[in-house]
């Protein structure tokens, strides 16, 4: 059955990629965008997750043009890497208020159709940094690892109404992201990753889409990593 799917930040690298694939499956896909153009290829919205009345019109928006929010991916994220004797408050909280207060307003708003239509799949997306921590990446780090006891909660909370919450969790991947960080740290990060390589955003898509389908329904609170192995064992 066509769903209702909403993918936040969904206007490049992973969401765009995980966009593309729920339209492949034949859901009806609009995504967010904060910066830059309205894209083409879907029915975008503009969004800021770190503002309550941005995300309220965002839904707004979406549920009038394809109606209420059936299958939702939150992955909308930011760094502000620093070693933490040079990490501001304002460094901390701003990664904080996007990565994890951001999906805490998102789901505010998600969860009151998914909980009258008893049916939901949720998305969150984290990173295999969550666990294993990261030299100047305390508070990205803090907001993944948030990430997943919110998701957990969530799923607990939500169960019973044939929600699921599920988180999925990245490694290196090739978005603009990635691109920031010098060849040096890569290399670093590579040679860590069983697999060789860095991830493609398709495959990081290629999870999503399948934990937000009716034949994942069995599966709630999950943490899949998609991280060519390098997060085994956490
Ligand atoms: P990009 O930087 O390419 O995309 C980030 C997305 O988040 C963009 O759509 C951006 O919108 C959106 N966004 C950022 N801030 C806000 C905000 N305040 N409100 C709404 N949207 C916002 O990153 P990736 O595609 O690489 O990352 C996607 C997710 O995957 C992130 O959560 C990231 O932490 C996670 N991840 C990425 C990894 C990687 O190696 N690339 C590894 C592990 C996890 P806009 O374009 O308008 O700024």
């Amino acid at each position: 059955m066509p769903r209702s799917a909403l993918v936040i930040g969904g206007n490049r690298g992973i969401g765009l990629a995980v966009a593309r694939c729920l339209t492949q499956r034949g859901d009806r896909v609009a995504i967010t965008y904060r910066t830059g153009l309205e894209p083409e290829e879907f029915f975008g919205v503009p969004c800021d997750v770190t503002d309550l009345d941005s995300v309220r019109r965002a839904f707004d928006r979406v549920e009038e043009e394809q109606g209420p929010v059936e299958v939702l991916v939150v992955n909308a994220g930011i760094t502000r890497d620093r070693l933490l004797l040079s990490m501001a408050e304002e460094d901390f909280a701003a990664v904080v208020d996007t990565n994890l207060t951001g999906a805490y307003r998102v789901l505010r708003h998600a969860t009151r159709g998914m909980l009258r239509a008893r049916w939901g799949r949720i998305v969150l997306v984290s990173s295999t940094v969550a666990m294993s921590g990261e030299t100047g990446q305390a508070n990205y780090a803090a907001s993944k690892a948030g990430l997943i006891g919110f998701a957990r909660s969530l799923a607990r909370e939500l169960g019973t109404r044939g929600i699921t919450v599920n988180v999925v969790s990245p490694g290196l991947t090739d978005t603009a992201l990635a691109a920031a960080l010098s060849q040096e740290r890569r290399r670093q990060i590579l040679a860590q990753v069983p697999l060789g390589r860095i991830a493609r955003p398709e495959e990081v898509a290629a999870a999503v889409t399948f934990l937000t389908g009716e034949e994942a329904g069995y599966i709630t609170g999950a943490v899949l990593p998609v991280d060519g192995g390098s997060g085994m064992g956490h």
